[in-house]
Order: structure tokens, then sequence, then C-alpha cells
């Protein structure tokens, strides 16, 4: 399973945790349990919207905009 690197936008922390791909969306801060955190993408990038929660709904896979992920 791999690692995935996260920022937590409610106090900035930084962390890495083992998490599928199902439960991406659903990660909480460990630090201050938030869940308002960012995935961030590092050396690696996980192609496609299939399954993932942040893009839903953009409706456009190529378009820059419309998603912050
Ligand atoms: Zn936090």
């Amino acid at each position: 399973m791999p690692t995935y690197d996260f920022r937590c936008n409610a106090c900035g922390a930084e962390f890495s945790t083992f998490v599928s791909v199902k439960k991406r969306g659903s990660v909480i801060c460990e630090h201050c349990d938030s869940g308002q955190i960012k995935q961030l993408l590092r050396g690696f990038y996980v192609q496609g919207t299939s399954g993932g929660g942040a893009c839903a709904g953009t409706g456009c896979a190529s378009c820059p905009s419309g998603c912050s992920a």
C-alpha cells in the first residue's frame, strides 16, 4: 500500500500515512483530527480521477481549473 503525503489546512502540519485509494478522501489530520487536509503529490501522480472524491463533478479531466487537488 502506498504512502501518501498530506498537509493539514487547519494546523499546517504535514504528514505521511498509509491509506488505500478508497480512503484518501476521508483521511484526517493526525495532529488535530481536522478533515481539512490536502494531498501532496511528490514524485508520483495517480493518473485520472476515477474514484477520486476531490475532483468529482468537475466534468473535464483535462481542464486546469476547477480542481484544487
Ligand atoms: Zn491538523
